[in-house]
This record gives C-alpha cells, sequence and structure tokens, in this order.
C-alpha cells in the first residue's frame, strides 16, 4: 500500500478517530465522523485489527439492543522504544501503543564528548531492542540535545554541550542500529508527551518550554506540533545587556534562565554572603537540590529560583503577546520538579499581561518526568507507525 493511496489515507483516518478524536467510538461513530461508509469503515477496522493497531474493547451489554462494539487502540502487540539524553543520563522506555511505558532503563553519562554520549545511546539501544516484548516497531525515537533538522536527524548545534559543528546524529545511530533513527530535540519530545498524555485535552494552542541545562520548547497550534529548527525559543532575547549564551549571542532566555544561570546565581550569592544556601554546604551544588530546598521552604534557594523566573516570565509574556496561547507549559528537569518556580513565573507573567489576557491563559507545570522525553521521543516515531508498520506491504 502506497502512502499516498486513497486506502492508506483512510486507514489512518481511522486510526486517528480511534487513537485522538474520538473516545472509544463504534464502527458506526467512526463512519460518521469521516463520512465514510459503514462498510468501507468496517474493512479498514478488520485490517487495522489484524496488523494488531486497534482491537475492540470487551463489553458487557445491559438493556435492549446492541450498542456497536467500541474501538481502542491495541496495547499487546506493537512496541515502541524512545531513548533521550536528560539530566546527564540517556533514559530509554519500551511503551505501548496507548503510551504506557512497559520497560526503562538509564544509563548515567560523565562526560559531554560526542562520542562517548553516541557510543552510550547505541549500546542502549541494542540492549532495549533485545529485551523488547511482543513485536518491535522497526526504528528508534530519540530525543537528543541542541538544535535538530528532524528530517535528516542532524545536530546542527547544542550549545549548552558545547556541541558547535553538525552531527549527522540520525545517520550514525542508522549505520550503527540498521534502524531508522527518528531524531527531535528531547524539550521538544517531552513536550510532545506532556500534550498527548498529560491532562490538556481542551487547550489547542499550547507552549511547551523544558528547563534544564539548556531551554527548549515547542509549539502547538491547533494541537499540531511546529517542528522546525526556526522555532528557537530559549534564544529570545530578554537583555541586550545579559550573559553571553553559548550560541554567541547576548543574554538569551538559555543564558539568562536555565540550570546553569541558577547555579551560577547561587554561586556569586555565597561568595558575596557565606550564609547564603547553608543547607547546601558540603553538597554538589546542582539544580535538584536547590529546587528540593526551595519546595521545603528554604529562602535562599527560593530566591534563586525567583532570579530565574524573572527572564522566564519576560520570555513567556512575549509569547503570549504573539501567540496567544490558551495554555503555556512549564516542563523539563526544572519546570517539572519546581511548583515554586511554576508559581513565580506564573505571577511575573500575570503581572506583565493584561487582565482579559489572563483570563485566557492557564500556564501550568509540567507532569511527565524524567521518563517523559523518552516516552515523546518514542511518540514522535510512533506518529510514523502506519508508514513503519503497514509500508508498501499491508495484508489485504
Ligand atoms: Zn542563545
Amino acid at each position: 500500500m502506497q502512502n499516498d493511496d486513497l486506502e492508506f489515507i483512510n486507514c489512518r483516518n481511522v486510526l486517528d478517530c480511534i487513537e485522538r478524536e474520538l473516545d472509544k467510538p463504534s464502527r458506526a461513530k467512526v463512519a460518521k465522523h469521516l463520512g465514510l461508509s459503514r462498510t468501507a469503515t468496517s474493512l479498514i477496522a478488520q485490517k487495522l485489527i489484524r496488523v494488531g493497531l486497534i482491537k475492540e474493547l470487551e463489553t458487557t451489554i445491559k438493556g435492549r439492543g446492541r450498542p456497536g462494539t467500541p474501538l481502542v487502540m491495541d496495547d499487546s502487540r506493537w512496541h515502541a522504544i524512545g531513548a533521550a539524553f536528560y539530566s546527564g543520563s540517556w533514559i530509554f522506555v519500551i511503551i505501548n501503543l496507548c503510551g504506557t511505558i512497559v520497560a526503562k532503563h538509564q544509563v548515567p553519562v560523565l562526560s559531554t564528548d560526542k562520542d562517548v554520549i553516541i557510543d552510550t545511546l547505541v549500546e542502549g539501544l541494542l540492549y532495549m531492542r533485545s529485551v523488547c516484548p511482543g513485536q518491535m516497531i522497526p526504528g528508534f525515537g530519540i530525543g537528543a540535545p541542541g538544535l535538530i533538522d528532524h528530517k535528516s536527524g542532524a545536530i546542527y548545534r547544542a550549545d549548552d554541550l558545547g556541541w558547535k559543528e553538525v552531527i549527522p546524529f540520525g545517520s550514525i545511530v542508522e549505520q550503527r542500529t540498521g534502524l531508522k533513527a527518528f531524531v527531535i530535540n528531547r524539550y521538544r519530545a517531552n513536550g510532545l508527551a506532556e500534550i498527548r498524555y498529560g491532562n490538556h485535552k481542551n487547550s489547542h494552542n499550547m507552549v511547551y518550554l523544558g528547563i534544564g541545562t539548556g531551554i527548549a520548547g515547542s509549539i502547538y497550534l491547533d494541537k499540531v506540533l511546529q517542528n522546525s529548527t526556526k522555532y528557537r525559543l530559549g534564544h529570545m532575547v530578554i537583555d541586550p545587556h545579559g550573559p553571553v549564551c553559548g550560541c554567541g549571542q547576548v543574554g538569551c532566555l538559555q543564558a539568562m534562565a536555565s540550570e546553569g544561570a541558577l547555579l551560577s546565581y547561587a554561586r556569586l550569592q555565597m561568595a558575596e554572603h557565606p550564609a547564603f544556601l547553608h543547607a547546601a554546604k558540603g553538597k554538589p551544588l546542582q539544580g535538584k537540590l536547590i529546587v528540593s530546598l526551595a519546595e521545603e521552604g528554604d529562602a535562599d534557594a527560593r530566591a534563586c529560583l525567583e532570579h530565574i523566573a524573572i527572564p522566564l516570565a519576560i520570555g513567556i509574556s512575549t509569547l503570549a503577546n504573539v501567540i496567544a496561547p490558551d495554555e503555556i507549559i512549564i516542563g523539563g528537569p526544572l519546570g517539572d520538579t519546581s511548583s515554586y518556580l511554576v508559581d513565580c513565573v506564573r505571577k511575573g507573567v500575570h503581572d506583565h499581561l493584561l487582565d482579559w489576557q489572563n483570563e485566557d491563559i492557564s500556564i501550568s507545570q509540567g507532569t511527565q518526568g524524567d521518563y517523559g522525553s523518552a516516552i515523546g521521543a518514542a511518540t514522535f516515531m510512533l506518529d510514523q507507525k502506519m508508514e513503519l508498520i503497514l509500508g508498501e506491504s499491508c495484508p489485504d
């Protein structure tokens, strides 16, 4: 079956209906929603059941008349492997077609050397392939750092890791594993997991901002990911007199509000005021330590988060003024774990916007945690599951 066949398009539309647009629909509901005949819809549903993409939901029938059998995604047959470089580790997951994790694996990487990072990735992917239950979708979803061309899988640059040269990342992984690599920025992947599996059903236009060693984000218009290297949310200029960013510009959001900026501020205060952050004395100073102290109420840790909340609020207010999203989600390692940071940003944005703008926008905290980026990367590949599973050899 060719990808532009009418039959392929109908299969995709029916699958989208069952996966996202309708809740456990019957064949009749799908037919009505898509304007297809019931016979055509039944034939497509049978095909999708046969290849293990959907299944009929067992129902207990009460009362008179037989309601149509609901169709849902088949969570038992196909599995997808995703990996993401997150908080200094490669995190691997195997998920089913409903996005549920069935296996996970984590390997810390104590280096920013690209060869070490790629070697660890490839080793982990091959391990996950060896433990994958059921049938594996033939490919890998990868949430990588940096500015990524999702079509070629090349990383143009990753300023927070000091990678300035173009790395043919996807091609290297494909050569060494023999399977197709679907590469997406790690925070963009996290946003994809958030939008698909988080509680954001009522939002249509959304911005996800992931905050960690770098800052990257994604924009969804009418729930569709705008996946282009032209979006560089971490490099919005916040202060033309601000610190130098890894990208070579001055005063970027990433330079002012990433984990590095948080730690720089904390170290400066500790140098000037010896009692500052005394609760952190003797421990390695990391973003997660400051976040946990702030959640416990430590005033100094909170002051550090308030410091990075200011540029974040400016950046997000700009996005609100330009894109007017329904929802802005603050995630990544710092956003997911610090409700205090999200509260400060929310307050800052509120002060910058007009009342009627504030009524129409919600600012929420990411919920996907450490595995979110890997789940999102697997999901990015799952968006191609029709092509990968059916391809040109779809059984009739
Ligand atoms: Zn920059």
